[in-house]
């Protein structure tokens, strides 16, 4: 053996070992494992499931969703934070994440500080809907049956830190009443419930709610965004008189805090390849939810987002007084 491939095979031998760890390029060398916190068919469900698939086609390797319900999310999310720094192990979580901070006085980890922020990937109204034979037929008239009627009526939410919690909190603020609420492990379940007529009313996105309203087979009201949304036949909360009931959902993906920078780039750019794919956008515009643009899906403005939001809903929520032990 000549002494240069002597030196090159002790110098590689000298090496760490990385082969479990992640590819040179940033990709992860063991199939990955996105944690969706709500149950299947939902909609956070349904876009992880759109956004893996663009991954695993970008990065060539297979990604993987996981339902890992409970808790408003905080389980998955606390599996997220503690698991291994290596890529394999990554969370989808919406708007509830920034929540939970203020909604649960403990938590196995800090929103902001225990997750790599890897890209925001949507954005979706949240519509304001009833059973099918709801006495209402505007939201005007939503708000004084609700305020009638009161802990007769039930409404749906998917744990406390969820977007249906929040949607359902404001709306009740809004009628400055409170319902009986009924918890479901996500959208997926509740829906049915409503569309039942088990359920009376419920705050869900868009992403979950057009199809089966596009059906008939739930009333809608409002959607909770300033401007009306394309696809959705529906006033805005302040044509409806409320201008003050107004949020959105976003998504983004997570990696545990210690996740090295290469990998943290490479699933960031996997997630942007997926969110350029039309077949993605077709998809994602069939329920009318927004892919995040470029500049959203961008880790340093998802970092500040997140911090940003977690502020934003603190107030809100203190103000409502629900909190989890
Ligand atoms: N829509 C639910 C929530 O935001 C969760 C889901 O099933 O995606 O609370």
């Amino acid at each position: 053996m000549s002494t240069t491939r002597r030196t090159l095979l002790a110098s590689a031998l000298a090496l760490p070992f990385i082969g479990d760890r992640a590819t040179a390029q940033g990709v992860p060398s063991r199939p990955i494992t996105v944690t969706v916190p709500f149950a299947a068919g939902g909609p956070t469900d349904l876009i992880s499931r759109m956004v893996a698939e663009g991954m695993a086609r970008d990065l060539g390797q297979s990604v993987v969703v996981e339902n890992v319900t409970g808790a408003g999310g905080t389980l998955a999310a606390g599996r997220v934070a503690q698991a291994r720094p290596d890529g394999t192990t990554l969370l989808a979580h919406h708007i509830g994440l920034a929540t939970t901070a203020t909604l649960y006085r403990r938590l196995p980890f800090s929103v902001t500080e225990s997750f790599a922020p890897l890209g925001l990937v949507s954005d979706a109204a949240m519509t304001i809907v009833a059973k099918p034979d709801f006495p209402a037929t505007d939201l005007r008239g939503v708000i004084a049956v609700i305020k009638r009627e009161g802990e007769k009526l039930n409404i749906a939410h998917a744990g406390l830190g969820g977007a249906n919690q929040l949607g359902g909190m404001l709306l009740q603020a809004t009628a400055e009443t409170k319902m009986t609420t009924v918890v479901f492990r996500g959208s997926a379940p509740a829906i049915t419930e409503v569309m039942a007529g088990r359920i009376d009313l419920f705050v869900d996105q868009a992403t979950n709610t057009a199809p089966f309203l596009r059906d008939n087979r739930i009333k809608g009201y409002a959607v909770t965004l300033p401007e009306r949304v394309p696809g959705l036949d529906l006033p805005t909360t302040a044509e409806a008189g409320f201008p003050a009931f107004s949020m959105s959902t976003w998504h983004g993906i997570y990696g545990p805090a210690a996740l090295p920078q290469e990998i943290q780039n490479r699933l960031n750019a996997a997630i942007k390849a997926a969110l350029r794919d039309e077949r993605l956008r077709a998809r994602f515009a069939e329920v009318v939810t927004q892919p995040a643009t470029d500049e959203r899906s961008f880790i340093p403005f998802h970092r500040r987002f997140l911090v940003e939001e977690v502020n934003r809903w603190r107030p809100i929520i203190q103000a409502n007084g629900e909190y989890a032990d």
